[in-house]
């Protein structure tokens, strides 16, 4: 990013797994080149489109992300969404697809940048800018976008007009179309270390560091995750006690407690039962590894509360049984999705697994 030589490449795509923290990154780097006084790597904070770019306010920044349609509006655009999006933003820059729509949306609608979006990207751009001496338009997740959309902005992409940025910031650049694509400079976002993760959560939580260090290496790489753990540690544990009790029960085949067990977990709600069963899978996954004694340190995820659970139950899972293990629970998610019975969904699963796991 050669900003220094003033030779901005004017279609970058920032692309990296979510939680890699690249939107963020994208945030501070349009900051940065609008600086008025900037330095050598970095902005300098207090410059008049430094404290507008803070605030998400600079009239030469644009955003495009994806939106849902409601009953009021059928073709929807960003800029419908702009007030509650640099809200959310200024929160934390890191989040998930699902948290964002989770915050705008009111029943089951998907995510995605609709059609009338790149008529107001062309219209936009078109205007000269206003402050600063680049226009910055950031898309966030242009794998979300409508085939046609994508279209209409090809030529855009190819030929901005002058001083204008394109950041597309991508968490699966596979599916962004290949004529798009290629029209971008690719800046690959790694994943965080374990270290920065550590950091970051000691700084903004007030954990302690061997807490920190265990959240960062279950959250491997994935900052985003890192908070969900710290932010929701009770559900963790809480996690954690169902999954010991399910096994637990199943095993001994002590029926009375496994139905008891699936009555509990049928009236925790629907996104607390998705959000065990994926608890469940990963718990899974580390014992197999754990029971297949190839243990390195860095294939193993677990916080000091499961290591400690997992000494004991990883001989219980092995190769034969993992998978259909894996399967049933992947099967109880997807039902539990489509709105199924969770009553008959956790106890079908808690009896299939007395089953698998002797
Ligand atoms: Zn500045």
């Amino acid at each position: 990013m050669s900003v220094s030589q003033e030779r901005v490449s004017h279609a970058q795509l920032f692309s990296g797994p979510e939680g890699c923290g690249s939107l963020a990154l994208a945030l501070a780097y349009a900051q940065y080149i609008s600086c008025e006084n900037r330095k050598a790597d970095d902005s300098c904070g207090v410059c008049k489109s430094c404290v507008k770019y803070e605030k998400m306010i600079h009239p030469d920044q644009h955003f495009v992300f994806p939106v849902i349609k409601d009953k009021k509006n059928s073709d929807p655009v960003s800029d419908s969404f702009i007030e509650h999006w640099r809200e959310f933003v200024i929160r934390s820059p890191f989040f998930t697809i699902n948290s964002w729509l989770d915050s705008i949306e009111v029943g089951n609608a998907q995510g995605l940048i609709f059609a009338s979006e790149a008529s107001e990207i062309i219209k936009k751009l078109s205007l000269k800018s206003f402050e600063s001496d680049f226009k910055i338009m950031i898309i966030w997740l242009p794998e979300k976008m409508h085939q046609t959309t994508a279209n209409k902005l090809l030529k855009l992409i190819e030929e901005p007009p002058e001083k204008t940025l394109f950041l597309l910031v991508s968490e699966e650049s596979d599916k962004i179309i290949p004529t798009m694509l290629s029209r971008c400079q690719l800046v690959k976002i790694p994943a965080f270390s374990r270290e920065d993760i550590e950091k970051y959560l000691t700084n903004r939580f007030g954990i302690d560091a061997k807490k920190a260090s265990d959240l960062a290496a279950v959250a491997n790489g994935n900052i985003v995750r890192a908070i969900g753990l710290c932010e929701h540690n009770d559900v963790y544990i809480l996690n954690l006690g169902r999954f010991r009790n399910l096994m637990r029960n199943a095993w001994k085949r002590d029926i009375i407690s496994v139905i008891e067990w699936s009555e509990g977990m049928a009236v925790t709600g629907r996104e607390a039962q998705k959000n065990f069963l994926s608890f469940a899978l990963r718990l899974l996954r580390e014992n197999l590894m754990l029971s297949l004694c190839q243990v390195k340190d860095n294939l193993i995820f677990l916080t000091g509360e499961e290591a400690e659970f997992s000494k004991k139950f990883h001989p219980f899972i092995n190769q034969t049984n993992v998978y259909p293990l894996a399967d049933e629970l992947n099967l109880a998610f997807s039902h539990i999705e489509a709105n199924g019975n969770p009553k008959i969904i956790f106890l079908d699963l808690a009896l299939k697994i007395a089953r698998l796991i002797r």
